[in-house]
């Protein structure tokens, strides 16, 4: 592992389960709630334990901490409160840690965020979704847009300082207009962050049902490409540099979005490190039911069902780590856990950091990773890729400092067929 991880908790309740949604939430158990907070305190008590029996026993060095769900605020601020002390008995958090919360807007009251803050989580994201009160309504979101701007005006004055904004284009019926006056409410709101992701039709939820029998008008998928571009401009002209497929990071002072000599690859401090991790497939923690995570060379994932989660770190003791030289699975409640290979590795590398759009793939950083040079590893595939102008090299110096090196990355139309590119990796 390198010297520093990160660590993702899964909140996995909602008050209702919206049309289009996926992940693994439940609505009406709540009740619950206290149990699951115990069992992730002691998740965090057993890994970190268990990283001490490793053959080089470390204390972690955490540099960011995800709250995602599932609605993390459901969780009250001394509930937050025993997970931060479990966190900080078992892990050494830096004193500059991102510690991000995903919130609803609507379900977070200004006191709540007062406390969330003075504990330490500095930076909030809001799932505004669309500033238009009938599409809320058709994706079953609980707040309205009014909602948006007190919860940030709340955020604001409880000392947020670092606020992302979640969109979602593509809705069924969604016209170019309504979704660019969306983004424009967003941005008279000033976050630091905006992310802007298109519907994907999920299969199992109700819109996937609805849009299998033919009853979701969605926008043809020229209009949803029209939405992205005017999206990628209008952020880029309100100072906003794009540093991953749906993702935009406000730009400081004197910083240039693009260029072409000065190839700038950060494109502001607020672009998210915990995401960044992700992408730039570096080691990350899991707790909680459905939680993922990647560490010492294995994927894996914990138990999905509440229930079964708390049961389950009710007793660890019964749970053995099947290599015990390494401690893994490092918590009880892993239900599959992958030794990633060279291939694996190697092509989610590829795939991962090529949705960072302005960073894309060092080829220093994978000759120093795998041993192997990227242009012969992907030789085939990055020819093919060049003469469809889906990629382009380009020089840049990263870390800053450093000698210039050679970077992999989307050209700008890659961007809407980024999909076509990463199948090239598999
Ligand atoms: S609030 Fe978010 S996590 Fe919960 S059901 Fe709706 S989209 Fe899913």
């Amino acid at each position: 592992m390198t010297s520093s991880t990160s660590l993702y908790f899964h909140i996995p309740f909602c008050v209702h389960r919206c049309a289009y949604c996926d992940f693994n939430t439940y609505a009406g158990q709540e009740a619950m709630i206290p149990a699951y907070v115990d069992a992730l305190c002691q998740e965090v008590r057993v890994v970190s334990e268990r990283l001490l029996t490793t053959e080089s026993p470390k204390r972690l060095t955490v540099g960011t901490i995800f709250f995602g769900g599932g609605t993390p605020s459901l969780l009250s601020p001394s509930q937050f409160d025993s997970v931060f002390r479990a966190i900080r008995a078992g892990f050494t958090v830096t004193a500059d840690a991102e510690i991000t919360m995903e919130a609803n807007p609507g379900a977070c009251s200004f006191d709540d965020l007062l406390a969330l803050r003075s504990l330490g989580i500095n930076r909030i994201s809001f799932g505004a979704q669309s500033a238009n009160a009938e599409e809320l309504r058709m994706l079953e979101r609980a707040h309205d847009f009014f909602d948006v701007i007190e919860a940030v005006a709340s955020a604001r004055k409880a000392g947020f300082e670092n606020v992302n904004l979640d969109l979602i284009y593509g809705l069924p019926e969604q016209a170019l207009q309504t979704w660019q006056t969306s983004v424009k409410r967003v941005l008279d709101l000033h976050p630091e962050h905006i992310s802007a992701y298109a519907l994907t039709l999920e299969h199992g939820t109700p819109f996937g049902r609805w849009a299998a029998k033919g009853l979701l008008p969605l926008p043809d998928p020229d209009l949803a490409a029209e939405m992205y571009e005017w999206t990628s401009e209008a952020l880029e002209s309100a100072g906003y540099g794009q540093y991953e497929i749906s993702n935009w990071a406000k730009l400081i002072k004197d910083e240039t979005v693009g260029g072409n000599s000065s190839f700038n690859i950060h494109p502001s401090p607020f672009a998210c490190r915990h995401n960044l991790q992700y992408w730039r497939s570096l080691p990350y923690l899991a707790f909680g039911a459905g939680a993922h995570g990647y560490a010492f060379g294995y994927r894996y994932s914990n138990l999905l069902r509440i229930k079964t989660y708390i049961e389950r770190l009710a007793h660890p003791q019964d749970d053995h780590p099947v290599d015990s030289s390494r401690a893994l699975p490092l918590s009880p409640a892993v239900v599959n856990h992958h030794k990633q290979t060279l291939q694996d590795d190697m092509s989610e590398f590829m795939m991962t950091g090529l949705r960072l759009t302005r960073e894309g793939v060092s080829a220093d950083e994978f000759q120093s990773r795998f041993g192997a040079p990227l242009r012969e590893v992907y030789e085939k595939e990055i020819e093919e890729l060049l003469k469809l102008q889906l990629v382009e090299w380009r020089e840049s110096s990263f870390p800053s400092g450093n000698e210039a090196s050679l970077r992999l990355r989307l050209t700008p139309r890659a961007r809407l067929l980024a999909n076509q590119v990463f199948m090239k990796f598999i």
